[in-house]
């Protein structure tokens, strides 16, 4: 059937307003029967072009106002770049987020997508061996040698062998050696059948893993699972048997990640495991790489999708399980532009196509402990390492009246020595990276501070200069104080660069290594780094949390956090959660196989109630406390936080707004029993890039009410902003009252 009469079509058109517009299809172009709904549109708005995204359609006109409804420019799409599931989902999404529509469907676009014209996709460059070529010339290089293997076992796309770790620079060195020869995949796609589909390497469960999985497979429909256990205890092998039953129901799978070039070992897993096609979605592929992953998603050619948050928008027509791993982790939370929470959104995407979700973690945030305690999620707990690994021994190391050096107080210095001595591997974790927090003139007591930001700068010796962390400006080391003159310039609170010195010195014969933003700069290094880790080429590892997230180091047996003081006294009501999550997580990474592994955390508050807790009870004891805690101060999961944030460059500025919006906020607050408007503060950083930031949290007992309220905010916000400067944004549930 095609159309030649005009349909009306709803548009979400990027731009910062909350409804959707309505258009017509073009009177000379004629449509064939397909569906235009989720397709990508040029059109006219004011007096530019832009992308809209067209959410619904109709043959009858809606709008009853004077203007005339315009026509597209055109359709950019022949198929849906969103099903009718992510229609819905970001619609939800608007709505609950209080973001404006057009802007919710633009973000969840592939990057080449957003583009105002047609995507194309490019060759797909497929590698195969060349059978009986000579190989003796590449006999000594085993990187080579082990990239060729990949390859002979079966083509490779060049996608596939980077998420294994080889480099363009190898493929090239093999096809220039005339051992490999490359075709294009995009002549030869298909879809993906179920009937080719192969699973290797199926373990057989233990019975908590059978339990669960039973427990998993015998729901229909939409449901939330939390499978709660230990690093290594097997969730990972639960999640690739839930998928290998839905891809042999000919179903495609999505696997949300936190950081996935920090977990290659991951997406390798489930190479090995089927041989479908699967794709990936993160931020360290460009933007036709990852079209590409879209379109096989898209159009069935891949059957398992491993992404992270933003993966979720992605079209999967027979999507059939979704799995959250570490679902507690805050990278899911989009923090600038559309902030989305990807779990919640994964949850509610599972809801609207009625399948099961699947949440992995060994520390569950307290939102899902609370919903595991509604019944909203089911509990399904894991207690034992697969293999004979045991759990690690905490210890508290009191630093008051130790004698410390450099960060590292006596004690942990000569555990850490024991360690080396036995032949093992030790952990260090400091969230700060640089040599010092700060440069101190040690005549007056001058701060080098940030021309941009109210922010102290952090010296970075390998760089010889000083870095503010928080709008990225560069300055050349200072000789001397700009106040008094004074040539000594003291460096104080350690970071990672220090300690990594003061190891060296201490133990000068031990191997150092440093992992943390600066000492890694692409994917490659890390996983070299990494490699070499497990290769044991280096006996003490030191690192900002880069280290706590999925890796697993099997000859680590002591694992040290140098300073968790500073998450103890946060006036984040979230600090508490995030430290117990950073000490449980952290000790996960060490003593597989038959080795014991120790945690020592160094404190000058051993006695703080959320040590003790998580030291005598486990992390579970601590969740229990901090729900309560949180009840009784009716904070989140127990309330509903939004946040309103203004920023500007003049101050003045940004005060009478603040000012203006909260006396409002005051005065419609009362319209509503349970709606809570706190007092205006500056933001932790008050001043950064150059801008003041304030913000107000309101808090409410009901979600439905916090959101009638932003309503009200937000239709009424515009009354308050000076134009020539405030920019503001509500944001809701966000992960921190500051
Ligand atoms: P998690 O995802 O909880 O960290 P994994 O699924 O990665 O745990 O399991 C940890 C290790 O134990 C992996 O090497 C995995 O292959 C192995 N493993 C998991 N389940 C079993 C099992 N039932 N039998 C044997 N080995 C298993
Ligand atoms: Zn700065």
């Amino acid at each position: 059937m095609t159309f030649n009469i005009a349909m009306y079509l709803q548009l979400a058109v990027n731009t910062p307003i909350y409804q959707t517009f309505e258009y017509k299809t073009p009177q000379n172009i004629v449509f064939s029967d397909k569906n235009l709904c989720g397709c990508r549109a040029l059109v006219k708005f004011g007096n530019r072009k832009t992308i809209g995204v067209i959410v619904s359609t109709s043959d009858k006109q809606s709008y009853s106002g004077r203007g005339i409804i315009k026509e597209v420019e055109e359709i950019l799409d022949d198929t849906p770049v969103f099903d009718m599931y992510a229609v819905r989902l970001l619609s939800w999404a608007s709505s609950y987020y209080h973001y404006p529509v057009g802007e919710v469907f633009y973000t969840a676009l592939p990057p080449l997508l957003k583009k105002q014209n047609k995507a194309e996709l490019k060759p797909i460059d497929l590698w195969s061996a060349i059978p009986g070529a000579d190989i003796s010339s590449i006999k000594r290089a085993k990187t080579c040698q082990s990239a060729l293997e990949i390859i002979r076992k079966s083509p490779c796309t060049t996608h596939k062998l980077k998420e294994l770790g080889i480099s363009s620079a190898i493929i090239n060195k093999l096809s220039g050696l005339n051992l490999i020869v490359k075709t294009n995949l995009r002549d030869q796609v298909k879809e993906w059948s179920r009937e080719q589909l192969e699973v290797t390497g199926t373990k057989i469960l233990n019975g908590e893993q059978q339990a669960a999985y039973n427990t998993i497979s015998d729901a229909s429909g939409f449901n939330v699972f939390v499978i709660n256990g230990v690093t290594g205890s097997g969730k990972t092998e639960i999640y690739l048997q839930l998928i290998a039953d839905k891809l042999a129901d000919g179903k495609q799978a999505l696997v949300l990640v936190p950081e996935i070039n920090l977990t290659p070992q991951t997406v390798k897993r489930f190479y090995d495991r089927f041989n479908v096609p699967i794709v990936c979605i993160h931020s360290s592929m460009n933007d036709s790489e990852r079209f590409e992953s879209f379109v096989m998603m898209q159009r069935n050619e891949a059957a398992i999708l491993i992404g992270t948050r933003s993966a979720l928008f992605a079209n999967i027509p027979n999507l059939g399980i979704i799995i959250i791993d570490e679902e507690h982790d805050s990278s899911y939370r989009q923090g600038d532009g559309f902030r989305y929470h990807a779990r919640d959104c994964a949850v509610m995407l599972g809801y609207l196509r009625n399948i099961p979700v699947v949440m992995g973690t060994a520390t569950p945030s307290i939102e899902t402990v609370n919903n595991i305690r509604k019944n909203k999620y089911r509990e399904l707990i894991l207690t034992r390492r697969a293999g004979n690994a045991s759990d690690a021994i905490f210890n508290i190391i009191d630093m008051r009246k130790q004698f410390i050096d450099h960060g590292i107080s006596r004690e942990l210095a000569l555990h850490i020595n024991e360690e080396l001595a036995k032949g093992n591997q030790v952990l260090l974790l400091l969230n700060r990276r640089g040599y010092s927090q700060k440069l101190i003139c040690h005549n007056c007591g001058y701060v080098f501070m940030c021309n941009n930001c109210d922010s102290s700068l952090t010296y970075h010796r390998t760089e010889n200069q000083l870095l503010c962390h928080h709008c990225e400006a560069r300055y050349s080391l200072p000789h001397q104080c700009p106040q008094c003159g004074f040539t000594e310039l003291t460096p104080t609170g350690n970071g990672t660069e220090q300690i990594f010195e003061h190891l060296m010195q201490l133990f000068p014969n031990a191997r150092p290594v440093r992992v943390d933003r600066d000492s890694v700069s692409g994917k490659g290094t890390l996983n070299t780094l990494l490699d070499d880790i497990n290769d044991n080429r280096y006996n003490i590892i030191i690192g900002t949390q880069m280290l706590a997230k999925g890796h697993h180091f099997p000859n680590v047996t002591l694992v040290g956090i140098v300073d968790i003081d500073s998450c103890l006294f946060s006036n984040n009501y979230r600090a508490h959660e995030l430290l117990a999550q950073l000490i449980v997580q952290v000790a996960g990474r060490s003593g597989r196989g038959n080795k014991q592994g120790y945690v020592y955390l160094q404190t000058h508050s051993p006695d703080h109630p959320v040590l003790t807790t998580l030291l005598s009870g486990g992390y579970q004891a601590f969740t229990e406390n901090c729900l309560n805690i949180r009840r009784q101060l009716m904070l989140p999961p127990f309330t509903s936080n939004a946040i309103l944030k203004a920023d500007s460059s003049s101050r003045e500025k940004v005060i009478t707004f603040i000012s203006d919006a909260y006396a409002f906020m005051i005065r419609e607050s009362q319209k509503f029993k349970s709606v809570k408007v706190m007092h205006p503060s500056s933001a932790y950083i008050a001043r950064k890039q150059k801008r003041y930031h304030f913000n107000i949290l309101i808090n409410a007992a009901g979600k439905k009410d916090l959101s009638d309220f932003v309503d009200i905010i937000i239709a009424n916000i515009d009354k308050f902003r000076d134009k020539s400067g405030v920019h503001s944004v509500i944001e809701i549930d966000p992960l921190s009252n500051e």
